[in-house]
């Protein structure tokens, strides 16, 4: 067959494979003249061209060096054609390299000879160029076509090893099987799972390992929990994630399987834990309920004794101071002085332990109250406690200010008895100067905070704690009182959940500070236009 003029000029068509320059021919003769004529028809066709002028010659470039085809003259010296061609066969590296014998006779046992040899065709002399092209460009494709089959099967077989070591460097089980559920490919980690070799578990389908398989494929991509069986029977939670893909060969479904029994173990034991802490917390809130019940209980007591007996000793008290004076003004004639003077201290004494007993009432019903809290406005509450207090301003020429207060939840008794004793004491325990007493109130986080500011005699920072205790008197002798104020005070703060100090003032003088809970988005009233309230200057 005469070759095409396109491949005679090395031309090729798009769908044909390139012919590799290095795709080589073998052309043995003795002959130069005829070698270099093989040379010249063979030419055009793009491959490299080896020559060798005798069979040996020939065995030697084939030793390392791989041809697409072999073109073998048959009528050599030393070692003809056959020989050579025997010597071939006989050599693996060259054993399945297609040879031409090249020959001048047309005889039948020649022909056999060379067929028998392996021979796949022959060209007889005088050679015509346009056939030798046309039939070692078929070796040359031939080969050329193997190389590329050959590169491709390492290809996929490379691409084929990299799948299974990513498979297998999975951390979980990993099945791979047809939308059905026939297993084609597992991991190492599924056949430790669920105790199969993996011959076993090829062909099988999968849902032998997971009942729940075939209903998961709607839910594929998310994670779910199934039960899995072994091969033993035995049974395991496990979370399972399906990946489908679509192949040539249809759709595959990746299984990715975990045992999660620890993790059930120890949600479990953490769920138990929290039912368990939940019921000590139920248990010791009870507790603690019944503790704060009956120390209020034990309050309540203490409060109505103390009422009791404060109440009930006034009349008796009230008796002996009145009787003391009606003696005394009756019989101060007919008494000598130290009978007189003896007198004077039994009812002065009375008058103090009635005193004493009327701020004891006062402090023991303090906390008592049984209506609810309500709104209580501040700024009200300072107007009343100044009216109060309006004798001793006036007599000590105080000056009372106050800014913007807020309103608190309490109740209205007991915020006027809380900032009528500060603000009494802060005029009863003035210095030399005339008292000045601000009181002001600035929003905290979750309180507001009230100060009572004065500058009097002031507090030492050791005696800071002391003045809230009952009784507690710093200055005993020079001023009047019973040392219940701030102990009152202090009962008061307490009730609504409030924290009451004191600290030092500057320049001089004491600081009361208190706290009053307050409740969320509560602000202080608008500022009006005018100068703070300012009573007995
Ligand atoms: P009383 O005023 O009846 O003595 P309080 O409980 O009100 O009792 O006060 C306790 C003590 O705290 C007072 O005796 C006084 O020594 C001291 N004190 C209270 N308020 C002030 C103040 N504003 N400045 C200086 N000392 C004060």
């Amino acid at each position: 067959m005469a070759a095409q003029p396109a491949e005679r000029a090395g031309v090729r068509s798009a769908s044909e494979p390139a012919i590799d320059s290095r795709s080589r021919v073998l052309l043995v003769d003795d002959s130069p003249e005829n070698l270099i004529s093989l040379e010249a028809a063979l030419e055009g066709l793009g491959a490299e061209l080896v020559c060798a002028g005798s069979g040996m010659e020939a065995l030697r470039h084939l030793l390392d060096q791989d041809f697409a085809a072999i073109i073998l003259d048959v009528k050599m010296p030393d070692m003809d054609g056959f020989q050579t061609a025997e010597m071939i066969r006989s050599r693996k590296r060259s054993r399945h390299i297609p040879i031409l014998f090249l020959t001048g006779y047309k005889s039948d046992e020649h022909l056999f000879r060379g067929y028998d040899l392996g021979a796949v065709d022959f060209l007889f002399k005088p050679v015509v160029p346009e056939i030798l092209r046309s039939k070692v460009n078929v070796f040359v494709k031939l080969s050329l076509n193997t190389e590329l089959l050959r590169q491709q099967t390492e290809t996929l077989s490379k691409a084929e090893q990299k799948f299974r070591s990513l498979l297998e460097a999975a951390p979980d089980a990993m099945i791979i099987g047809a939308e059905d559920g026939r297993i084609s490919l597992v991991n190492s980690q599924a056949e430790r799972l669920f105790g199969f070799r993996r011959e076993e578990l090829t062909g099988e389908n999968i849902q032998t390992l997971l009942p729940e398989w075939k209903g998961l494929q709607a839910s594929a991509g998310s994670h779910k929990e199934v039960r899995a069986i072994r091969k033993d029977r035995s049974c395991f939670p496990a979370e399972i994630s399906l990946s489908p893909l679509n192949t040539e060969e249809g759709l595959l479904v990746t299984s990715a399987i975990r045992d999660i029994t620890e993790r059930k173990k120890i949600d479990e034991a953490i769920r138990e834990l929290n039912a368990r802490l939940e019921e000590r917390v139920t248990e010791r809130t009870r507790e603690l309920r019944e503790a704060n019940e009956a120390l209020r209980q034990s309050n309540d007591d203490l409060s109505q004794f103390a009422y009791a007996a404060s109440h009930d000793l006034q009349e008796p008290l009230r008796m002996v101071a009145l009787y003391g004076q009606l003696f005394q003004k009756r019989y101060a004639e007919k008494l000598d002085e130290e009978a007189g003077r003896s007198l004077g201290f039994m009812i002065t004494g009375a008058q103090r332990m009635e005193m004493l007993l009327r701020d004891l009432l006062a402090y023991s019903q303090t906390g008592s109250d049984q209506d609810p809290a309500g709104p209580v406005d501040c700024q009200k509450i300072l107007s009343k406690v100044a009216l109060n207090l309006q004798a001793a301003i006036e007599q000590n020429k105080a000056n009372v200010t106050w800014g913007r207060l807020p309103e608190v939840r309490a109740h209205e008794i007991r915020i006027v008895q809380l900032f009528q004793n500060l603000v009494g004491n802060a005029i009863k325990y003035r210095s030399e100067e005339a008292p000045t007493i601000r009181v002001s109130a600035e929003k905290q986080e979750t309180n507001w905070l009230f100060c009572v500011e004065d500058n009097g005699i002031g507090i030492k920072p050791e005696y800071s704690q002391q003045v809230f205790g009952i009784f507690k008197r710093l200055h005993g002798h020079s001023y009047p009182g019973t040392g219940i104020g701030l102990a009152i005070c202090q009962r008061i703060v307490e009730r609504y959940g409030g924290r009451i100090w004191v600290e030092p003032a500057t320049p001089q003088g004491s600081k009361f500070c208190f706290t009053m809970p307050r409740a969320a988005g509560e602000r202080l009233p608008p500022a009006v236009n005018r100068t703070p309230a300012a009573v007995g200057v």
